[in-house]
């Protein structure tokens, strides 16, 4: 039992580049790294009035290494502002995704009818959802934007937001045996 235990752990380190980093709504995979957009750079920009909320809220999400939910920020900006509240955290997710800046996505509603942000990268990337540990991964691939093109190219859409989003069972769950998937998964 142990030996498999150890096993099971080695090789979770092993496959660690393909799996979400340090919590299961982690983000960004070392295997085709992907960037990040600047929020504060591209509101100053926009000529959007920064406050000292806005700030604390931008650096939350801007800095997160998860996929954050409109609590989850909330949680974490209370730590830094402790009058920031929900409706504060919404009207400042709503100014982001309108000006294009953020994503909303809803992971597979793996975790409900809960939304998640996260900041615009420089191309678009897939979210891969494990149905059994929860871990979310993210996949760059330049097939992704070559078929945006193509849809574009045959169909004359003009593409403003793209998302796939796939369920499954991750690399790590799958190599597990049945009698671990539960506890080493936590
Ligand atoms: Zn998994
Ligand atoms: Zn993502």
């Amino acid at each position: 039992m142990q030996i498999i235990r150890k096993n099971d752990e080695a090789r979770a380190k092993h496959s660690r580049v393909l799996l979400a980093n340090d919590s299961q709504l982690g983000r960004s995979s070392e295997r085709a790294p992907i960037t990040r957009i600047s929020l504060m750079k591209e509101l100053v920009a926009r000529g959007v009035r920064i406050t000292r909320q806005r700030r604390v809220l931008i650096g939350i999400i801007q800095d997160s290494s998860r996929h954050l939910d409109a609590e989850a920020v909330l949680r974490l900006a209370k730590e830094q502002d402790p009058r920031i509240n929900l409706a504060t955290v919404y009207r400042m997710l709503a100014l982001l995704k309108h000006r294009g800046l953020i994503d909303e996505l809803d992971l597979m509603h793996l975790e409900g009818e809960k939304h998640f942000y996260e900041v615009k990268t420089s191309s678009d990337h897939c979210h891969l959802a494990c149905i059994s540990c929860g871990a979310i991964l993210e996949y760059a691939s330049p097939l992704f934007e070559r078929l945006k093109k193509e849809i574009a190219a045959d169909s004359g859409f003009r593409i403003r937001v793209a998302r796939l989003e796939l369920g499954g069972v991750c690399k790590m769950c799958s190599e597990k045996p049945a009698s671990f998937s539960a506890a080493s998964c936590e």
